[in-house]
């Protein structure tokens, strides 16, 4: 029981709490982990750089790729997981 597809699935279950967000508007996929309701890490992948607009233009402006958080929808598309529930990792114990 060695397949490549096996150990894939494992990886993605040893990549404790990361999901893999697409943004409603340009499609670009991030990988998102919910530290705390206040702390999102978004992990950005070149070719998702590539994919949302304003990412790459805020970058072209001399932004720092680790404080843009991509686009406005992008954050919406956080923002709803984070609320549905979808982002996390552990079991969630309360929820009001
Ligand atoms: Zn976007």
């Amino acid at each position: 029981m060695n397949r490549p597809e096996t150990l894939a699935d494992q990886r993605l279950y040893l990549e404790d709490g990361l999901r893999t967000l697409s943004c409603a508007g340009c499609g670009a996929r991030v990988r998102v982990k919910k530290n705390s309701p206040q702390h999102t890490s978004i992990q950005w992948t070149t070719r998702a750089v590539r994919e949302c607009a304003e990412f790459s233009a805020r970058v072209a402006l001399g932004e720092t790729t680790a404080l843009v958080d991509g686009c406005a929808t992008l954050r919406d598309t956080i923002e709803r997981a984070a609320r549905d529930g979808r982002l996390e990792a552990r079991a969630a114990t309360s929820q009001a």
